[in-house]
């Protein structure tokens, strides 16, 4: 998928109403597995999950504030935001002092609309720009929110990409935003297009879509055992803003996929954090319990821009470059847990004659002669049985690519055997 497509299903899953249950989740899914063969799993509320419960489904119809003119002067149907996620059902007439204390505005970005919600609470209300209600007057105001919050399902779904082994790379994404374009649609598109790339791997990879916190936190209880089969894990969100890339390190902080993405990062511009318990669902995957070797990857991190949890989260917030960008950097770290490995130099005394072997005239007229030489001095030099071939490529500055290529010809040379897999 190219940065265009996955921005076109970013676009598209956009107005959909999604919240930790309900429809619009369902219908997020539904479009998803368009693209990838999905296993949907239904939990019915009231279902203990660890410490929480599943709780009501939520859906929502319509919502308006309606001025004595008949006009809606807020209106659900012109952005899912406007309404409280997990608001009760409402019909009533109230005077704007009425409504006040249900009105959620964002005084200091006052074009803006913020997102908010209600979960685990029986409560109500409205969001909308600073400028709308400096426009509102006294009232009445008929005021309507056509929802309904029953005993039904929270909903999440899987995606597996079987390996040769069963250990498992766990790429997690949550799905419970509405229309928020980077903050959840962007880092769905990403994992996507990751999934469909992948062929025939060596690992297992495992997509988990599920609605944040209560979402993990029942894929968790489900797979009190598959967990432990986890070798590596991201979570995947705010995925397609114009900032460069961030890795946030597992609970861990040495666990292999820390190494890989501080690797793969390496020659971009970016950041890496420190664990902290906020954040997205790597809170779930490295509570104490489970303590799973999961990162998160972002480009500007949770709450790191002034678009984060409001309407200027659209889609032109987020770009096809930058959504490619992140994919690539993901493909870079798949390409180290495929490959790495410890190989054995089998004549390692004094360095092996290169040339007779044609390992220097097969690198001619190349532009990275220089580069490929350096990596088979390196990997001769490290192949020890203990040194994997990402530790290669951190020590000697050199990419991973690189690296790999070069223990390939020199094990089609017989120079080095393979006597382990490492990362
Ligand atoms: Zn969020």
């Amino acid at each position: 998928m190219t940065g265009e497509e996955m921005h076109a299903l970013v676009e598209r899953l956009y107005p959909l109403c999604r919240s930790i249950t309900g429809d619009g989740v369902r219908a997020t899914l539904e479009i998803v597995s368009e693209h990838l063969d999905l296993a949907v799993h239904e939990v019915p509320t009231g279902t203990p999950v660890l410490d929480w419960t599943i709780p009501k489904e939520w859906n929502i119809r319509d919502a308006f504030i309606k001025d004595p003119s008949g006009r809606r002067v807020v209106d659900f149907r012109s952005s899912n935001l406007h309404v409280v996620g997990y608001s009760v059902p409402v019909s009533a007439t109230m005077t704007l002092e009425e409504l006040r204390p249900h009105l959620h505005t964002l005084p200091d970005q006052p074009d803006l609309v913020p997102y908010r919600t209600g979960y685990y609470a029986e409560t109500w209300g409205f969001c909308l720009s600073r400028r709308t209600l400096d426009g509102m007057g006294e009232g009445p105001y008929e005021v309507v929110i056509d929802s309904t919050l029953a005993d039904g399902h929270l909903t999440y779904a899987e995606h597996v990409v079987r390996g040769r082994s069963d250990d498992e790379v766990l790429i997690s994404c949550h799905v419970c935003h509405p229309s928020l374009a980077n903050d959840n649609l962007a880092g769905i598109a990403v994992a996507v297009a990751l999934a469909s790339r992948l062929e025939a791997p060596r690992y297992t990879y495992r997509f988990v879509f599920a609605p944040g916190t209560i979402g993990a936190i029942t894929w968790l209880a489900r797979n009190r055992d598959r967990a432990s089969r986890i070798r590596h894990g991201l979570t995947l969100a705010c995925a397609g803003d114009r900032g460069t890339l961030t890795y946030k390190r597992s609970r861990r902080g040495d666990a292999g996929i820390d190494r890989v993405m501080t690797h793969v990062l390496r020659d971009r511009p970016h950041t890496v954090v420190d664990f902290s318990p906020y954040g997205y669902d790597e809170r779930q995957y490295c509570s104490p319990g489970f303590d799973l070797p999961v990162g998160s990857l972002t480009r500007t991190p949770y709450a790191g821009y002034p678009e984060y949890h409001t309407s200027g989260d659209d889609p032109g917030f987020v770009a096809p470059e930058a959504m490619a960008d992140t994919l690539e950097a993901l493909w870079s770290a798949v390409e180290v847990l495929e490959h790495d490995g410890r190989y054995q130099n089998l004549s390692p005394y004094g360095e092996p004659q290169l040339g007779r072997r044609g390992l220097y005239g097969s690198l001619g007229g190349r532009s990275d002669t220089k580069q490929a030489q350096m990596a088979m001095l390196w990997v001769l030099n490290l192949s020890d049985g203990a040194h994997g071939l990402l530790d290669i490529a951190d020590r000697s500055g050199l990419p991973f690519r690189a690296v790999a290529e070069a223990a390939g010809a020199l094990e089609g040379a017989g120079l080095l055997k393979r006597v382990g897999e490492d990362a």
